[in-house]
């Protein structure tokens, strides 16, 4: 707790004086630019990955970044996405998995977290994930590639769950809104974004012209 003390000394200090312009535009209002749906692992940071300010970022974080269907569930996620779409107006949002992924690692491996019961039905949310794996990947034996298989296709399972949300689905009709699916690799620092056009995740740096359009026209799961 120390380290977080000291943390917060340095910033009040620092950080928050040199950028007092800033923090006084934001004490009167927000507009992000984009909902930005991430896992809760520590190891994401989104605004340090997209090098973005305070203000700039609507972040909604859980364990697999996972988006309950609309209905599905009386939780928080719901309120977040209606918020940042019909109030906040974001333009864009980020649904972005990453390696390394203990929830995923979870979902394919159940019988190892039988005992974190909240944890397995949290994890109820991405059955249709765990389904797609278990019927169409069965060709891949390697453990890292089939976690990565299952990061990426519970990327489109999400991100295919948002458009059930009421808000979502009315503002891609308007056209003001995009989809856009990403996986963060951890041990690189690269983000794949995925593209309908191949159907497959490519690295963002190599593909920046077409990560706006990443989703649009996901074909259905
Ligand atoms: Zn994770």
């Amino acid at each position: 707790m120390q380290r977080l003390i000291q943390g917060l000394h340095a910033f009040q200090n620092d950080i928050f004086r040199a950028k007092r312009d800033l923090f006084s535009r934001l004490a009167k209002g927000q507009h992000p630019l984009a909902l930005f749906i991430t896992c809760s692992d520590s190891r994401i940071d989104p605004c340090l990955l997209t090098q973005t300010e305070p203000g700039e970022l609507f972040i909604m974080r859980n364990a697999g970044n996972i988006v309950p269907a609309f209905g599905a569930v009386r939780g928080g996620e719901a309120a977040t996405i209606e918020y940042a779409v019909s109030v906040l107006r974001v333009k864009d949002i980020i649904v972005c998995g990453h390696s390394q992924c203990g929830a995923m690692q979870g979902l394919i491996n159940s019988d190892q977290i039988q005992h974190l019961t909240a944890v397995c039905e949290w994890l109820k949310h991405a059955e249709t994930t765990a389904r797609i794996i278990r019927e169409n990947y069965t060709h891949i034996t390697d453990p890292k590639g089939l976690l990565t298989a299952t990061v990426e296709e519970n990327v489109l399972v999400q991100l295919e769950n948002l458009r059930t949300h009421p808000s979502v689905a009315a503002a891609l009709g308007r056209n003001e809104l995009k989809l856009h699916g990403w996986v963060y690799k951890l041990e690189t620092g690269e983000v794949f974004a995925y593209n309908a056009l191949d159907g497959q995740f490519s690295n963002v740096e190599e593909t920046s012209g077409q990560a706006a359009v990443a989703t649009q026209g996901i074909p259905a799961i």
